[in-house]
């Protein structure tokens, strides 16, 4: 099918953008890079009658290493995050989330604001955010607000963005000395949307575990944390026996629903047994 018929603009600055998309309103839609929304418009799901092409707004891209944070602009592609040094230095959790995150030719295109923005409930970006404890930073005409993780992701494909709103960019506290990343995730291929997905994040300093951060992805409509099975962790010796003696707190954290790919018992099970690999080759856990 071909997309239905839309105006199209492509506003040079993130003013320009605002101004657009409050004179549209529910009826304009961003275009970053395409690689979602495109297909949307191709099989009639999405038909707005404005599209708003933010790919010259070079304010909106980039990776900025501050003091206390990294900044990570909404138009920065995938490839980029996949293959940054600050990124591996000071989010390693993304660097290995990125090579999950669809295919290269995908990558090469698509933005870390366009998967965060679309929300879906099997994308690994969402998740590490909530792990990470990213702050969204999203304009309007009034101005900006910001938005912590735990708040953004309402539900399927629901964020806290409002109509007229822009992502311009999260924020993400650097990792600490002593603070060690974890991933995992199950796909039938690989590049496909996850069956179900764990990002880690959490000290393992003094062979302890602390401050972990455990969110799940493709188990609900939204990325969720485990905060049962965090509790359970907390100060306990980072072995995988205690790893393995915490999984079951998992049947209260997750409510996986049953899909085309697996049914909700699989999935838990699955759940269970990424996040006990994962933990288990997590720097400073003794093997
Ligand atoms: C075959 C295939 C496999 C894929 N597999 C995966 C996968 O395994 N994991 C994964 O995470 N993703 C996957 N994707 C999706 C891919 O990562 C997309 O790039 C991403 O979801 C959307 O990013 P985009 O920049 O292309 O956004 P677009 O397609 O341009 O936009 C997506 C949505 O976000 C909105 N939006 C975009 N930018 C902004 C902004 N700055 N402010 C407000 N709203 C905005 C758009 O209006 C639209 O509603 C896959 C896609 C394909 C086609």
């Amino acid at each position: 099918m071909k997309a239905p018929r839309f105006a199209y603009a492509r506003p040079a600055s993130i003013a320009q953008a605002l101004a657009l998309l409050a004179e549209h309103k529910d009826d304009a839609r961003v275009l970053a890079g395409g690689q979602s929304l495109v297909p949307m418009l191709n099989f009639r799901v999405a038909a707005p009658k404005v599209l708003v092409d933010v790919n010259r707004i070079g304010a909106l891209a980039g990776i900025k290493v501050a003091k206390d944070h990294v900044r990570i602009g909404a138009l920065t592609r995938h490839v980029e995050l996949e293959r940054s040094e600050e990124i591996a230095r000071h989010l390693p959790l993304l660097s290995q989330a990125m090579p999950y995150v669809a295919h290269p030719a995908i990558r090469n295109r698509g933005t870390f604001g366009g998967s965060c923005a679309l929300a879906d409930p099997a994308a690994e970006l969402p998740a590490c955010a909530l792990a990470l404890d990213a702050t969204f930073v999203l304009a309007g005409k009034k101005g900006e607000r910001r938005v912590a993780a735990k708040d953004f992701f309402k539900g399927l494909y629901a964020t806290a963005l409002k109509p007229g709103e822009l992502l311009v960019a999260a924020e993400f506290p650097r990792a600490k000395a002593g603070y060690v990343s974890a991933f995992g995730e199950l796909a039938r291929r690989h590049g496909d949307y996850a069956m179900v997905g764990v990002a880690i994040h959490g000290s393992t300093k003094g062979g302890k575990f602390s401050q972990l951060r455990v969110a799940f992805f493709g188990v609900g409509d939204r990325p969720v944390r485990a905060a049962q099975f965090e509790r359970a962790l907390d100060g306990e010796a980072a072995t995988p026996t205690a790893v393995e003696g915490a999984l079951a707190k998992l049947d209260a954290d997750l409510q996986p629903r049953a899909d085309l790919q697996a049914s909700a018992a699989t999935k838990l099970h699955l759940a269970k047994v990424i996040t006990g690999r994962a933990l288990r080759q997590m720097e400073g856990v003794a093997s």
